[in-house]
């Protein structure tokens, strides 16, 4: 393609149309579909629920749905044993554990996620919906080290009146097992242990654990004195299916709120760093190179601090003893925030 302007035009011209025809496409499919499912004879799976087979020869037909038997056993068993009293997920999981049964994707331990999915999932009474959830860019985090949005976009409950019934298959549960689940549910879930907001973190839901990568959580000992941010590594297996236990220690959370409190004002009221910082990020001093330079500087400089472990250090840099590393610690941790608000 010459530099033309008849012939440049001519290119813009075969782009603007061929991305015309693209949306019109994507339309015509998206609506084909509506009415297929409308229609009842378009599954909106492309992997039937756990307890359920399709077809091979015709995996979206809504009529070669069929139980498999061993899992649709589990699956009954699963919502039974949510109703029992005194039972909540974790101790679903933990009975599934005892009784070996492995997850659908054929782990020891069930996700407590998974759980909740099978539990929530209308399916199981017996009617297929398409349209139930939708797909949205993930607004947070799972750990402060972590990019947002991975591994995927985060899924959302569409409202109950955009759901299209597709068909009705064979069911699980009873509409009325189903019903007092979902109190259930909601009703535990409004006593979960995230919503107590007794105590104040000033870093609440923004400290990782510089071992294994995990968020970590707020929580204060029963008498009230001592918050701790606390690796969710730590926990039971049956809530994070780790085996091992993250070897990391409590971290408290007084004497880390006030190192960040006071380095945050530190570098409000000198606005001099900031500009100095963005020099340096424009003139192309903060290249990954130097950062991880900067980082096996500081690396070498903690191996005094035995007996922790280079990567502890980040989550006990408010000890006494390592005191000294606080501050090019946390300019590394500065910089680099502000570089991903440059960049
Ligand atoms: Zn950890």
């Amino acid at each position: 393609m010459s530099q033309d302007p008849h012939d440049q035009l001519l290119l813009q011209i075969r782009g603007a149309v061929a991305e015309y025809e693209r949306t019109l496409i994507t339309e015509r499919m998206r609506r084909g579909r509506l009415s297929k499912y409308k229609a009842g004879i378009l599954l909106p799976w492309t992997r039937p629920p756990y307890g359920y087979r399709v077809n091979p020869e015709r995996p979206r037909d809504p009529t070669g749905v069929r139980l498999d038997p061993a899992e649709a056993a589990i699956v009954a068993e699963i919502f039974a044993e949510y109703l029992k009293d005194g039972v909540g997920l974790i101790s679903v999981a933990k009975h599934l554990y005892e009784q070996h049964i492995s997850s659908p994707t054929g782990k020891a331990r069930w996700g407590l996620s998974t759980l909740r999915g099978i539990l929530t999932n209308p399916t199981y009474t017996g009617q297929v919906y398409a349209g139930r959830m939708h797909y949205r860019p993930a607004q947070i985090r799972r750990s402060a080290m972590r990019p947002i949005g991975r591994p995927h976009n985060s899924a959302a409950l569409s409202p109950r009146e955009a759901w299209i019934p597709v068909a009705t298959i064979p069911a699980v549960v009873t509409q009325e097992q189903f019903g007092l689940v979902q109190t259930k549910l909601a009703h535990n879930q409004s006593f979960a242990s995230r919503h107590n907001k007794a105590h104040q973190y000033l870093l609440r839901a923004l400290v990782s654990c510089g071992i294994c990568q995990l968020a970590c959580y707020a929580r204060t000992a029963p008498e009230g004195h001592h918050g701790y941010y606390v690796c969710t590594g730590k926990d039971k297996p049956v809530q994070n299916r780790r085996e091992e236990k993250c070897p990391s220690r409590f971290i408290p959370a007084l004497e880390l709120d006030e190192l960040v409190w006071r380095d945050l004002c530190d570098l409000l009221t000198h606005p001099e760093m900031i500009i100095y910082a963005l020099e340096r990020a424009q003139g192309g001093h903060w290249l990954p190179q130097e950062l991880q330079a900067r980082q096996e500087n500081l690396r070498r400089s903690q191996v005094n601090l035995r007996p922790f472990s280079p990567g502890q250090v980040r989550c006990q840099i408010f000890l006494s003893q390592a005191n000294w590393v606080v501050a090019p610690h946390l300019t590394v941790v500065r910089e680099t925030t502000e570089l991903r608000v440059i960049s």
